[in-house]
């Protein structure tokens, strides 16, 4: 029996209805539009990878329940990965853990770190996952805002400040940051760091998009300042670095005493995943720099190619550092509703994005900011900035 009075749905979660992709997406395929909203590429990672997945299968490895922290093959290699472009050492049986994407790394991480009534700061606008994680660990999320000045989405270092509390138990950090394309700076990373030691606060790192960093940005991962080894848990993705988003594939790393207590909390999340993906990927954070330099190189050029569209339909354009997204604002349209403006565009375009305003707590900051997808192919892109032309007349 429920009791008809009682919601089904818990008050932790009851502010996370459906996600925006979800609305979106439905609308995308109602509208037959060309979705910019959700960030999956329409071209498949490389085939040796692919290859590699299907020898795994048939070779047996992986069909059954892969080991806890994830097959040493790929921990190794990952453990490799870090020293090879950040000289940081890890050992890979004690310092890495193998997770169902990075999705599940976050929610680990916090369902392990934190305590009900803990505070945690989050760089706003963020991640629609984080704020829901936070919920479900029983904490309370702070947000700092990212603001445009100056060419770039930045931190205020003074809010930062000003954010930390006795309740604070934890920094979520993400960068390059999905939404707004910004990339920290050394400068922001290292008053991060400092902060963190001064208030001996943990970190959570979201580096998915660590390979997707343009022009002149170059991605430092906070695990690399001083003091920040010890209380650092960095998160990354085997998603978006080699074009296999549904492989879910991801993982942490840290101290021995970071990677143990988020395992305590994985263990009972997926218990284990994706086995022989694992081997996979294994291969694939083993390919050749000229694999990352391309890889790079074409997501820069997809940038500018739907940025001088967008530009020239009559947007505002944030242009983005890294990760897969383009921030615009709509202001120059003389319209101020991002959420109003978004479901409209399938009728007047047939294009979907979604409105950044669903990323913010402060509903004011984020209003008239939508955000468009590039990790699409050419012509896709080339259509669609045809198509928002209809808006400059
Ligand atoms: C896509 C994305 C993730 C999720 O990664 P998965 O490996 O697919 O779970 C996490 N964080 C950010 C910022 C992302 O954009």
């Amino acid at each position: 029996m429920t009791s008809s009075a009682r919601p089904l749905l818990n008050r932790r979660l009851a502010e996370f209805g459906t996600t925006i992709f979800a609305e979106m997406s439905a609308l995308a395929l109602r509208t037959g539009s060309i979705n910019l909203g959700q960030g999956f590429p329409d071209t498949d990672g490389p085939e040796e990878i692919r290859e590699a997945a299907v020898r795994a299968l048939r070779d047996g490895r992986g069909n059954q329940y892969p080991p806890g922290p994830g097959v040493p093959e790929l921990r190794t290699a990952i453990a490799a990965h870090q020293r090879r472009r950040y000289g940081l050492s890890l050992d890979p049986d004690t310092e890495v853990l193998v997770t169902a994407g990075a999705t599940e790394a976050i929610a680990a991480a916090l369902l392990a770190l934190l305590e009900p009534g803990d505070e945690v700061i989050a760089l706003e606008p963020y991640y629609d996952s984080y704020a829901a994680c936070v919920a479900m660990a029983g904490a309370t999320r702070v947000p700092v805002t990212l603001r445009p000045r100056e060419g770039r989405f930045r931190l205020d270092l003074d809010e930062l400040r000003d954010a930390v509390t006795d309740r604070t138990r934890l920094l979520l950090i993400n960068t390059p940051h999905n939404p707004t394309g910004t990339v920290l700076t050394c400068e922001e990373l290292s008053a991060v760091a400092a902060l963190a030691v001064e208030r001996d606060l943990l970190v959570v790192t979201d580096e998915v998009y660590e390979h997707l960093v343009f022009d002149d940005a170059v991605h430092v991962p906070l695990a690399t300042f001083p003091g920040m080894r010890e209380r650092t848990v960095t998160i990354s993705s085997a998603g978006k670095t080699f074009s296999f988003t549904g492989w879910k594939v991801g993982w942490v790393t840290g101290t021995p005493a970071l990677v143990t207590a988020v395992r305590s909390a994985k263990q009972f999340l997926t218990y284990v995943s994706a086995g022989p993906f694992q081997y996979a990927v294994a291969e694939a954070l083993a390919l050749p720099e000229a694999y990352f330099d391309a890889f790079r190189a074409d997501h820069q050029r997809k940038r500018d190619l739907l940025g001088d569209g967008l530009r020239a339909a009559g947007f505002e354009v944030h242009r983005p550092r890294g990760t897969y997204f383009i921030t615009t604002d709509i202001t120059p349209f003389g319209e101020k509703d991002a959420h109003a403006f978004c479901r409209a565009l399938p009728e007047r375009c047939g294009v979907v994005a979604v409105p950044n305003s669903v990323f913010y707590d402060d509903p004011e900051a984020g209003r008239s900011q939508v955000r468009f997808t590039f990790c699409k192919k050419d012509d896709v892109l080339h259509e669609a900035a045809n198509r928002l032309q209809r808006l400059a007349s």
